[in-house]
C-alpha cells in the first residue's frame, strides 16, 4: 500500500476519529468531514471493555483515558428489588481494564490525537462519484473533496450506506432509553457497575470518575413517543420509585438538563459493506442495540482492523473487502446477541420474568465468565 494515499472519512464520531488515528499511525494522510460545525455531545457515559482498552493501549491513549474515567472491578445483574441474579469479578482480572467514562471526555481524547486542520465541519455528505480513479464526495453545502479511498462513519442513518445499498430505515426494537449523569459519591456504585431488570424496564449505572455516575433506563414503548423533555425526570421518578437503592437517589441527583432519551434501533447484519474504494465503519456498517455495551468497542475494533488490512500489497478496494470480511462475523454476532439480550431484558409477562430470573440465578459462574471472555476476544 502506498503511504502517500489519502483517505477521506465522513463523520467525526467515535468511529471516524478512531479510523483517522489508526490510518495516520500507518502513515496515510486523512481528512475528516462532519455535518456539525463543531463537536457536540450529550450527557452520557460510555463503557470501554478490555477489547477496547487494549486498543487504547496500542494507540498510546490508555493512561489519559484512565485519568479521566473509572476502572471497574465487578459487574452485577440484579432484579428490580435488588436481589442478585448474577455477578462477576472476572472483568477486573483482564490484562486491560474495563473503563467507564464520560462520552464527551472520550471524544475529546480521540480528537486531541488528530491535528485540528484535518477536521472539516459543516460538510454534510450528499453523494459520491465512484466513476473516477479517486472517488469525489459532494457535500450538501455545495463543496466537494477528493481522496483515494473513503470511509463512511456517519452513524445509524448513514447516507454513505444509503448510496451503496439503497435507503432503508433501521429497525425500532420496541423500547426507549433514558440516560443521565448523576452527581455525588454513591458508595454502592464505587468501582462497580450494575444493571437491574424488572417487568419491561431496566436500569443500569456505572461510575465515570470525578464523583459522577452515568445511568440509563429502558422502557417498552411505541415508536415516535419520546414525549416532552420537561417531564422526563418526573416520568423516571414515577416509574422507578419502588426500585432498589440507589436507583431513586440517582434519578433524584441528576439535573433535568442532564437527562436525554432516545429510541433503540439496529439493522440486519450486512455481509459486504462498501463498494470500490468506499467502505463503512461503526454504526454506519452495523448499528446494534446498546445491551452488550459493545457498540463503541466494535467501532474501535473496526478502525484497528481497517488499518491493519491496508498494511499489505493488495489494491485498495481488495483491502477494503478484506477488512469487511474480517469484521463481518464478529459484528454480526454482537448485533444479534445484543438484540436477543435486549428482548429478554424487556420481558413483561410475570411467569416469563420469573423463569428468566431463576435461570440467571442458577447459571454457573464459569458460564458467565466464559461469556465475557467471548465478548472481549479481539486479538490484535
Ligand atoms: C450520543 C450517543 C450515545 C451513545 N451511547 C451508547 C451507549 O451507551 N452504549 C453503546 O453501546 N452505544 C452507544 N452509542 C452508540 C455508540 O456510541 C456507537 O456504536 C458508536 O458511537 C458508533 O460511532 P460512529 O462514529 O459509527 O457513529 P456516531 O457516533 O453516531 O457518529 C456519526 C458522526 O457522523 C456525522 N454525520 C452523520 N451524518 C452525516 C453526513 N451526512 N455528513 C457528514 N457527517 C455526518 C455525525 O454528526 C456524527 O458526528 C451512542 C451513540 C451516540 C451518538
Amino acid at each position: 500500500m502506498r503511504p502517500e494515499l489519502k483517505f477521506g472519512v465522513i463523520g467525526s464520531g467515535m468511529g471516524g476519529l478512531a479510523a483517522a488515528i489508526t490510518l495516520r499511525r500507518k502513515g496515510f494522510a486523512v481528512d475528516i468531514y462532519d455535518r456539525a460545525p463543531e463537536p457536540r455531545e450529550i450527557e452520557a457515559g460510555v463503557t470501554l471493555w478490555p477489547n477496547a482498552t487494549g486498543l487504547f493501549n496500542k494507540w498510546g491513549l490508555l493512561d489519559a483515558a484512565l485519568e479521566q474515567g473509572c476502572a471497574l472491578r465487578s459487574i452485577e445483574l440484579r432484579s428490580w428489588n435488588g436481589k442478585m441474579l448474577t455477578s462477576s469479578e472476572a472483568i477486573g482480572k483482564y490484562r486491560f481494564p474495563t473503563l467507564c467514562m464520560h462520552r464527551a471526555g472520550l471524544i475529546a481524547l480521540l480528537r486531541g490525537a488528530i491535528p485540528r486542520d484535518r477536521f472539516h465541519g459543516s460538510a454534510t455528505f450528499d453523494h459520491f462519484d465512484l466513476d473516477q480513479e479517486s472517488p469525489i464526495v459532494h457535500f450538501e453545502e455545495g463543496t466537494s473533496a477528493k481522496a483515494d479511498a473513503w470511509v463512511g462513519a456517519d452513524g445509524l442513518h448513514s447516507k454513505v450506506r444509503s448510496q451503496i445499498h439503497g435507503k432503508r430505515a433501521p429497525h425500532f426494537r420496541g423500547y426507549q432509553r433514558y440516560r443521565g449523569i448523576a452527581n455525588g459519591d454513591h458508595s454502592s456504585v464505587r468501582e462497580k457497575a450494575f444493571e437491574s431488570w424488572g417487568y419491561g424496564k431496566r436500569f443500569g449505572a456505572c461510575p465515570i470518575g470525578h464523583g459522577r455516575i452515568a445511568w440509563y433506563a429502558t422502557i417498552n414503548a411505541r415508536p415516535g413517543t419520546l414525549g416532552d423533555p420537561r417531564i422526563w425526570k418526573a416520568e423516571l421518578q414515577d416509574r422507578y420509585s419502588n426500585w432498589h437503592n440507589p436507583i431513586p437517589l440517582l434519578i433524584q441527583s441528576t439535573p433535568d438538563a442532564a437527562i436525554s432519551k432516545d429510541e433503540i434501533y439496529d439493522r440486519e447484519p450486512l455481509f459486504e459493506w462498501g463498494r470500490g474504494c468506499v467502505t463503512l465503519l461503526g454504526d454506519a456498517a452495523h448499528p446494534m442495540t446498546p445491551n452488550l455495551g459493545q457498540g463503541e468497542c466494535m467501532t474501535l475494533e473496526d478502525a484497528d482492523c481497517l488499518s491493519e488490512s491496508l498494511a499489505n500489497n493488495l489494491e485498495i478496494a481488495e483491502c477494503l473487502r478484506t477488512y469487511e470480511f474480517f469484521r463481518y462475523e464478529r459484528t454480526r454476532f454482537m448485533t444479534l446477541d445484543s438484540r436477543r439480550l435486549g428482548e429478554m431484558g424487556q420481558w413483561v409477562h410475570p411467569l416469563a420474568v420469573l423463569i428468566r430470573n431463576l435461570w440467571l440465578r442458577f447459571l454457573p459462574q464459569r458460564t458467565i465468565d466464559a461469556r465475557y471472555a467471548t465478548l472481549f476476544d479481539y486479538g490484535d
